[in-house]
């Protein structure tokens, strides 16, 4: 049928604010990329060229100073663009990450392509490539930190504040929160706001104080519970106290009804008090290995950097030399690993809570 519906105003005006950040960041991401593979390309180029001709490397030096806006502005666009773009996608926050480290780990894998640019020279050429790169790749590695953090922060606060949607999906939009009950931290069934008044007022699970999910048996999931709290008939208030009102089931295994649970918005809502516990204690748990083991982690960290170094100069026989790291980057690689470690802890938690229900 034809739609006669006049078009208003608003109809032809363009979403230019919804429009516009996203260009934006479109050209960010892709100029930041075309910037710092420029760059990159640009500085690989003049540190051979330093290496293979001493006279030039002077000049070269001075020449490069050119390059390094392009290694400081190109992450800085690929990180903002990015993140635009595709936030909330654990793609982006990986392939950040990923090339932060390549260009901050630059003095270990470009001696190999670039033998006669080994790190530890004189040649001023050489030594001021990789100073840039050094400062462009710490550069990247904090914003990609700080994307990582943030994507850790967002979906922490949206699990807190949802829990696992689809089990309201499940039971219709009808299941509404009631509003005389407190939401009870890790409370029982009875404490939380999907207890609803008329069927909790003849429930033997709130009676007896006990919660429904450890009785196996709930008023979401057995008729006979929601039957009792429809009828008149009364129970005597001894049963109702010591558990004997409450129904059973013995045509479900107790492993059935436990997947019962796990569609439930009652046990779900239950699940997200656990990941709401669970998050400042992974939080407090990696503080305390942070300021207890920051030193030991530092040498660990001192350690492995020199073990590949070595590894690399073996294999080279020698052509790439060994390099040792200093105590700033061993800092900020023990700082960047206990945040990866701490994103990694929150997705297993994540399904550990919301997936497999424990
Ligand atoms: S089983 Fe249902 S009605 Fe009974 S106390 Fe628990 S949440 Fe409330
Ligand atoms: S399915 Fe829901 S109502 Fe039934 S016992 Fe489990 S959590 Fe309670």
């Amino acid at each position: 049928m034809k739609n006669n519906r006049q078009k208003e105003p608003a109809d032809f005006t363009p979403d230019v604010l919804g429009e516009l950040p996203m260009t934006i960041a479109k050209y960010a991401l892709w100029g930041g990329v075309a910037v710092l593979a420029l760059s990159l390309l640009a500085i690989i180029f003049l540190m051979n060229v330093a290496a293979g001709d001493a006279a030039k490397a002077a000049q070269v030096a001075t020449n490069m100073g050119m390059f390094e806006k392009g290694i400081i502005l190109g992450p800085i666009l690929i990180a903002l663009g990015s993140a635009w773009l595709f936030w909330e996608e654990e793609m982006m926050v990986g392939i950040n990450v990923i090339i932060a480290l390549l260009v901050f780990f630059a003095p270990v894998w470009l001696p190999l392509i670039l033998q006669n640019a080994q790190p530890e020279t004189s040649n001023p050429g050489v030594t001021k490539g990789y100073e840039i790169l050094a400062v462009g790749g710490q550069i990247y590695v904090g914003f990609a930190i700080a994307i990582l953090v943030g994507d850790i922060v967002t979906r922490v606060r949206k699990r807190m504040v949802y829990g696992t949607k689809a089990a309201l999906l499940k039971y219709g939009t009808n299941i509404k929160e009631e509003s005389d009950r407190k939401n009870v931290f890790m409370g029982k069934c009875w404490q939380l706001p999907f207890c609803r008044k008329f069927v909790r007022e003849k429930c033997p699970i709130y009676h007896a104080q006990r919660t429904c999910w450890r009785e196996l048996v709930g008023c979401m999931c057995e008729e006979a519970v929601i039957s009792a709290a429809m009828s008149d008939k009364p129970v005597s208030k001894e049963a109702l106290l010591n558990g004997s009102a409450i129904p059973r089931n013995n045509k479900l295994t107790d492993g059935q009804k436990r997947q019962r649970c796990h569609n439930c918005v009652i046990y779900n809502e239950h699940q997200k008090h656990k990941y709401k516990l669970a998050m400042p204690l992974s939080m407090i748990f990696y503080g305390i290995v942070f300021l207890l083991f920051r030193e030991s982690l530092g040498g660990w960290v001192s350690g492995m950097m020199t073990g590949a170094s070595k590894k690399v100069n073996q294999i080279t026989v020698g052509t790439v030399k060994e390099i040792g790291a200093g105590e700033y980057f061993n800092q900020f690689l023990t700082v960047a690993i206990i945040l990866v470690a701490f994103a990694y802890t929150v997705k297993l938690i994540e399904h550990a809570i919301f997936k497999l229900k424990i």
